[in-house]
């Protein structure tokens, strides 16, 4: 899952970053309304955690221009003027969720859990295909009962083959919603990453998963019988 952080107060952005990425979020940070516009139409982000009050602009009027441009991610809005006024501007342009600052982390967690669960194929927090049970919301990858330890990276890289069984996905797609900023296409990490999380679930009993789809990507898929 890929998250856009549209927040201009320093300290609150590295805690909002530094938090999401620990619960295996890819999460990229902007700090204007000009870079968030812009960067809001370069990625098919999953979900947007927009602050009101940006330097070069509000938050409702970039709202506006996102779901103008018909962009459709869900939108949980920060903002530190608890009225009643903007709350209703801000759901009237599009916004989904709210929350007042100062908050609570598990909060805000719950609330993008609970957006991102809107989208019908991730309305179930415990994703199962075949051997290999995930749960997103207790961070928690099992085999039949036996827990697999996977590092922040390998779990997002799983979660989003999880939620595409059957898909072949791109390297490019995988970093779309799996990565951050810092993915560049000229290095094979997504390939390093894979080749981990393959021999974890091999060693956890799992079978081969994973697929590799020559020249295209990877694949989430039921063994081929011999
Ligand atoms: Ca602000």
């Amino acid at each position: 899952m890929r998250l856009l952080v549209v927040e201009d107060e320093a300290h609150l952005a590295r805690y909002l970053v530094r938090g999401l990425r620990e619960d295996a979020y890819a999460v990229d940070h902007v700090a204007t309304y000009a870079e968030a516009s812009e960067r809001a139409f370069e990625h098919d982000y999953d979900l947007a955690i927009l602050d009101l009050m940006l330097p070069d602009g509000t938050g409702l009027d970039l709202l506006r221009e996102w779901r103008a441009g018909d962009l459709r991610m869900p939108v949980l809005v920060l903002t530190a003027r608890d009225t009643l006024e903007d709350k209703v501007t801000g759901l009237d342009l599009g916004a989904d969720d709210y929350l007042t600052k100062p908050f609570e982390f598990d909060e805000l967690l719950a609330r993008v859990r609970s957006l991102l669960r809107r989208q019908p194929a991730l309305a179930s927090p415990v994703l199962k295909f075949e051997e290999l049970e995930l749960d997103s919301a207790q961070r928690r990858v099992s085999i039949e009962g036996r827990a697999v330890e996977l590092t922040v990276k390998e779990f997002a890289l799983l979660e989003y083959l999880m939620q595409n069984p059957r898909r072949v996905l791109s390297r490019g797609r995988i970093a779309e919603h799996a990565w951050d900023d810092s993915y560049t296409a000229e290095t094979n990490v997504i390939d390093v990453f894979v080749g981990r999380l393959r021999r974890k679930i091999r060693e956890a009993g799992g079978r081969n998963l994973i697929q590799t789809v020559k020249g295209l990507g990877y694949v989430l898929r039921e063994p081929e019988s011999p």
